[in-house]
């Protein structure tokens, strides 16, 4: 038996004994196992968070021991890096040194939110009045149900779980099912660093399963939710009937724009990365490349020829640049966009299948594939893959690539490529997403707000906005002399 839920400050197995094994996406070998909640448990831990919420036990602490707590777990989960990283590549399948860099990105996480927290909140309001002193003040905002995907496990957990401690909110964390090891290593060290009992939760089970409660019940103010596109917006009308606030980190179908003038050599190096990263699982993955005509050929010879040569391999392969999809039924979905593209009449340059080597037969590997004659009214390039897909489209004109750039439901991210300084300044200004890159494409930094436009989701992670999320804004008015109002008349 495994006791991997933590409820109410207590490590317990599922109360109806339910387990799950994580496979390798690499080999399906089992590299862990662990509980799987039943219905009451995830009850449990909502009561658990509401209860303590609601003693005041942790909302009580000032915003600045909440920013010594949260910089003390950076520092714990500093110590540990190696042995997460490691639990994280077992459980994504992605290469050991990709999960280190998540992982380091998750400390600067918490250490951003510690000296955000610490800073000066709220603020005087002049109402024009001697005798009136008025206060915008923040409070924590409630219970929280964090919910996070596979393809960064830690590192979405980590966005959400460090500005709710540094808020004050009492929380349920649920990974998914695919990756739970490093959101148990993240609770084992939150608990460690003092965190009071029933303040934070970690719930396991797949979605489909544990989540209904953790939308829905009415003691839950706020879901914080990263995740595919269908999923939100279950998630939004579940939330409705209560009016729960919403943090939605949804899909992207990322523009990333090469023109004429661009440093090809680089614009190409990096749309082959924007690409093809963690085999394109990443939500701001620039799948969607738009060339301007007179140097696509010279662009898309250069895509296939580095594409082909991208070495996959598993978490333990120090030769591998990217490894395998996470599961089975997602190797199946992006066979399935692969099919259709080809029978919208994409043109397949490279890939479109899973790898044929001896040493990836039991894994879910996907080769880097490119996909020519592209255009927008074909789902290839309006639906996400998730997968290692890039198709390719022309343009002939600046508006006509703003116009393909924002041809989109989605709004996460995009990257543009250009030496006219003037045109990356209008594009960049035109094009409707979250985040864009010009001459570049990728880097982001805990300082500066991550979201997306339009249907990428609600709210903003990370910056200061980050922190917004998790709090309520009060406005406190104090008359300090007192009167009759006088508006009806004399009793
Ligand atoms: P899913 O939407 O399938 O799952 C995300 C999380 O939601 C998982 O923990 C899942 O649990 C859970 N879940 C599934 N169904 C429900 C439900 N009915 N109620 C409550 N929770 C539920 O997304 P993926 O995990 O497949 O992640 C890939 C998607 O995430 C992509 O679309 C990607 O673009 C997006 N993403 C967005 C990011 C951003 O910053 N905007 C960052 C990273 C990813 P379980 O897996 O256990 O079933």
């Amino acid at each position: 038996m495994v006791a991997t839920l933590y409820i109410n400050g207590l490590w317990r197995e599922a109360s109806d004994g339910g387990s799950h094994d994580v496979q390798s996406p690499h080999d399906q070998s089992v590299v862990a196992t662990v509980s799987q909640a039943s219905q009451t448990d995830v009850l449990d831990a909502i009561a658990a968070a509401r209860a303590s919420f609601d003693s005041g036990v942790f909302t009580s602490w000032s915003f600045k021991e909440r920013s010594e707590l949260v910089a003390k777990i950076a520092d714990l989960l500093e110590r540990d890096a190696d042995v997460i990283a490691r639990k994280e590549s077992d459980d994504t399948g992605k290469r050991f040194i990709e999960a280190q860099y998540d992982v380091a990105d998750v400390v600067a996480t918490f250490r951003h939110f510690a000296s955000l927290g610490a800073k000066e909140h709220g603020r005087s309001v002049d109402v024009g009045i001697a005798h009136v002193s008025s206060r915008i003040v923040h409070e924590p905002l409630g219970v929280a149900s964090l919910i996070g995907p596979w393809n960064y496990p830690l590192l979405q957990i980590a966005w959400k779980v460090a500005p709710a401690l540094a808020a004050g909110c009492s929380f349920i964390i649920k990974p998914s099912e695919l990756t739970p090891q490093s959101a148990i290593a993240l609770t084992k060290i939150i608990e460690e660093a003092g965190t009071p009992k029933g303040v934070a939760n970690l719930i396991l089970g797949p979605g489909s399963v544990v989540g209904s409660s953790l939308i829905s019940d009415p003691r839950v103010d706020l879901v914080s939710f990263t995740g595919g596109l269908t999923t939100g917006q279950t998630i939004m009308k579940a939330a409705a009937t209560t009016i729960k606030k919403l943090a939605l980190e949804l899909g992207g179908k990322n523009p990333h724009i090469i023109f004429a003038d661009a440093d090809l050599d680089a614009a190409i190096d990096n749309a082959v990365t924007a690409a093809f990263l963690h085999s394109g699982q990443v939500c701001s993955a620039g799948t969607r490349l738009i060339v301007e005509r007179s140097v696509h050929d010279r662009v898309v010879t250069e895509i296939v020829h580095r594409a082909g040569k991208i070495k996959l391999g598993g978490p333990n392969d120090e030769s591998a640049e990217t490894g395998p999809l996470i599961s089975k039924s997602h190797l199946a979905n992006v066979s399935t966009y692969v099919e259709k593209a080809i029978a919208e009449g994409a043109t397949l340059l490279i890939g479109g299948e899973r790898s044929d080597k001896a040493e990836h037969a039991k894994g879910w590997y996907f080769l880097p594939t490119v996909f020519d004659n592209c255009t927008s009214d074909m789902s290839c390039v309006q639906d996400e893959s998730f997968g290692p897909i890039m198709t390719v489209e022309i343009f002939d004109t600046e508006a006509q690539a703003i116009a393909i750039g924002n041809d989109t439901v989605f709004g996460l991210s995009g990257g543009l490529w250009s030496g006219d300084s003037q045109k990356c300044a209008r594009v960049a200004s035109a094009l409707r997403h979250g985040t864009i890159w010009v001459n570049d494409f990728g880097p982001y930094r805990p300082a500066a707000e991550w979201g997306g436009y339009k249907q990428s989701g609600i709210g903003r992670e990370l910056g200061e906005h980050g922190l917004g999320e998790y709090l309520e804004i009060k406005h406190i008015w104090t008359n300090n002399a007192p009167s009759r109002s006088g508006w009806f008349k004399d009793l």
